[in-house]
């Protein structure tokens, strides 16, 4: 059966840029409504020291509660091996290790260089495996600046697809390619898609874009098109990027959902119930623009949700 995978992570990649520590059972409110909603699977929070980002301080509550929901697949990002000890020793479904294929984005985000970052990679997997089967956690390879970089400009296909194949070869059980910065347009999205989902076989291969220049939805479509079928996004678009003030974020949650329902492949969201959980974004952060078309428009008279 097709069918279309959205993953909410505007509690982890929206929250990153937004300035309001956001109180924790707001974060849980917004987690449960999304679920109810028929997403269900959420990146509740990042792995990262609370001294450097204020807002994770609640980490480990986040994923207990996430872990408190019979099926929900709770995700946390890890910047590196000492976040995957945390996210095992919380029992994290799966983690998500992002490292840039930019060799400057790299440095500047987590201070090593790429290749230092597989070898780092590589501790996780071999961490992960000396754990009893039952207590794995999946393992998602993030390759951030897939489709450029605010540093370096235009970053290398092929330096892409080698450090895809390398990370799936280490060990990961996703690979995830990343427009971190929004440079990618659709047609390089058709291309660099189709040759890494050749180069890893069957592996999932997920898609995560930044809305930054307009071409978010474009690029979520011409993903579809070449069969991707697994998306990161943010309710109301929410998030930016630290290194262009006034940037919007990812791709917007409802937005991508009426997308892929509009294409005929079921995503399991009530798009309406889904909109309904802006409420309590605009609530808890009133100085935050709530982006996306669908929440102002409303769906298509007679629109009809795919049948799963
Ligand atoms: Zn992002």
């Amino acid at each position: 059966m097709d069918q279309v995978s959205i993953r909410e992570v505007g509690l982890r990649d929206g929250l990153q840029s937004v300035a309001t520590v956001m109180p924790t059972a707001a974060k849980q409110e917004w987690c449960d409504a999304e679920f109810a909603a028929g997403v269900t699977e959420i990146e509740v929070t990042s792995l990262v020291s609370p001294k450097l980002l204020p807002q994770f301080a609640d980490a480990d509550d986040m994923v207990r509660h996430g872990l408190s929901r019979p099926g929900l697949i709770v995700t946390a990002l890890i910047p590196n091996a000492r976040g995957a000890e945390r996210g095992i020793a919380l029992g994290v479904h799966k983690l998500n290790y992002v490292l840039s294929v930019s060799e400057s984005h790299n440095r500047s985000n987590v201070r090593r260089s790429t290749s230092e970052s597989v070898e780092d990679f590589r501790r996780i997997v071999a961490l992960i495996k000396a754990q009893p089967p039952a207590a794995r956690p999946k393992l998602v390879a993030g390759l951030a600046t897939s489709f450029g970089c605010t540093f370096e400009g235009a970053v290398s296909e092929d330096r892409v697809r080698r450090l895809a194949v390398e990370l799936a070869e280490a060990g990961a059980d996703e690979l995830l390619l990343a427009d971190t910065v929004g440079f990618g347009n659709p047609v390089q999205v058709r291309r660099l898609f189709t040759k890494v989902q050749r180069d890893v076989g069957p592996m999932m291969v997920a898609a995560h874009f930044h809305d930054t220049r307009g071409l978010g939805i474009a690029n979520v479509q011409a993903a579809l098109d070449v069969g991707i079928r697994a998306f990161d996004a943010s309710l109301a678009g929410l998030g930016g990027c630290p290194f262009a003030p006034g940037a919007t974020g990812n791709v917007v949650t409802e937005d991508v959902a009426f997308l892929c329902e509009a294409n005929g492949i079921p995503t399991g969201i009530d798009i309406d119930r889904l909109i309904d959980v802006r409420a309590t974004l605009s609530r808890e952060l009133p100085e935050v623009r709530l982006l996306g078309n669908l929440a102002r428009a409303g769906l298509p008279k007679g629109f009809e949700r795919t049948a799963a």
